[in-house]
């Protein structure tokens, strides 16, 4: 702990979270839990983030919610899936099992927002040390060297605060990293990705299909659902979201597993597009999953390279704490930033090539892909190694996963 001659311990809260959606809820609980003492402030009023978003949740993310005592909570409301059927144009499929990940349970989970959002949120209520203020906006925030004022606007109230650190966790147009001066890399696909909920009686399986439009995600969900995730050119997805019930359900059959569906949820329609901040930290500042970058939906990677942000940063900051360090100095920050800059950069090349090499419908190409596929499903080492990659089981993980 900081001695009481530090400056710091005159800031009103150690860290300020901008953004109280599933990623900077959790850093909260990684860093609550540790002693420091953490304000969360979201713009929405009631749930943060997008309700109807339907998440693949990858292992090691269980493994973060374990690590802080959420996982138990959530149990009730995911599903888990032990098979993860991978196809080109309904052709070639691979198979993963748990024993390609080496373990005997689940391979992965699904889980929508509006559903663990909730438990997440009362979660907090019982870490004293975290406070979260809901409606609550950013105005802006002045960097100084022992600290940060942030101001913000709640109801009718402007409100200041110091602390030692600003983390912006504040989603993809996120203020925090605008307002810091933070380049993005990155571009647009020329494709928008249709999501909605389905009806459909089958075993629980994580379907991702290659068409070459796009690829097409059927992730299961409690009780028979399943989030649809199906990535078109623009003006295909936007004209898919018009059209009556039948008719979306009628084009969607040939693509999908099931000989029947009912429509169970809205349809929407997102841009997609690739981003990488070009830094995640600056003095007194860092940025955490969709803040810091971006990616295309194939593989249900973004909240999940989020949430490894957040167990990152949260490592770096307990034990910088721990030792009695300054938790906003550059050099604590620049740990995390080392850390895991590259790692993401990897992981988002990676998941922008898959879509490339797979949304093409060029003779010579689809040959290539039919003998990878095919290779992939006969050696174990190489069908393990992407699994192992996808499931974000590689690399340096926080010390206490
Ligand atoms: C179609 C689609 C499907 C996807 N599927 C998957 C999937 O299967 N698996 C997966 O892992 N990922 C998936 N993703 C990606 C995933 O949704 C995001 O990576 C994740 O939601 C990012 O979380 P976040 O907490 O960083 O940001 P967000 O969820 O965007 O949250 C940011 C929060 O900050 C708040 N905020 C913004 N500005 C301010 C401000 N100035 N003051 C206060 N609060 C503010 C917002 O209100 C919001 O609540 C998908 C994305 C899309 C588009």
């Amino acid at each position: 702990m900081a001695g009481s001659d530090h400056p710091y311990r005159n800031w009103d809260y150690d860290v300020l979270i901008v953004g109280g959606s599933l990623v900077g809820l959790t850093l909260a609980a990684w860093l609550g839990q540790s002693g420091l003492r953490v304000l969360v402030i979201e713009a929405q009023g009631g749930m943060a983030g997008a309700p109807a978003r339907v998440y693949a949740l990858m292992p090691l993310t269980q493994m973060i919610w374990e690590s802080v005592g959420l996982w138990s909570r959530l149990v009730p409301w995911v599903q888990s899936y032990s098979r993860i059927d991978l196809s080109d144009q309904g052709r070639h499929a691979v198979v993963f099992t748990p024993a390609d990940l080496g373990r005997k349970q689940a391979l992965g989970y699904v889980a929508e927002h509006g559903t663990i959002w909730p438990v997440v949120r009362e979660f907090m209520t019982q870490i004293p040390t975290v406070t979260y203020w809901d409606a609550t906006q950013l105005v802006d925030f002045h960097p100084a060297p022992t600290e940060v004022t942030v101001r913000m606007q709640r109801a009718d109230q402007s409100l200041s605060v110091t602390v030692g650190l600003i983390v912006g966790a504040d989603g993809a147009a996120s203020q925090v990293r605008q307002q810091a001066g933070i380049g993005t890399w990155g571009w647009r696909y020329g494709q928008s990705c249709l999501t909605t909920v389905i009806q459909a009686n089958a075993e629980p399986v994580a379907y991702e299909r290659f068409w070459p439009a796009g690829p097409l995600a059927f992730l299961p969900l409690p009780q028979g659902r399943w989030g649809v995730v199906w990535t078109l050119p623009h003006a295909q997805a936007a004209g898919l979201v018009q059209v009556p019930a039948a008719e979306f359900l009628a084009q969607l059959a040939p693509y999908g597993p099931f000989e029947q569906m009912v429509l169970a949820g809205e349809r929407r329609c997102f841009p997609v597009g690739w981003r990488q901040a070009s830094r995640y930290v600056q003095p007194r500042l860092a940025l955490v999953g969709d803040a810091a970058h971006g990616c295309h939906p194939v593989g249900g990677q973004g909240l999940n390279l989020g949430l490894r942000d957040a167990a990152t940063l949260g490592e770096v900051l307990v034990l910088a704490h721990q030792r009695g360090e300054d938790i906003g100095q550059l050099k604590v920050l620049r740990q995390y930033e080392r850390w895991r800059w590259p790692q993401v950069l990897l992981s988002l090349l990676f998941i922008d090539s898959l879509n490339r090499v797979f949304s093409q419908g060029w003779g010579p190409l689809v040959s290539i892909r039919a003998v990878g596929l095919r290779l992939m499903q006969r050696m174990g080492g190489l069908r393990r190694l992407s699994l192992h990659f996808m499931a974000g089981l590689w690399g340096r993980l926080p010390g206490n996963l």
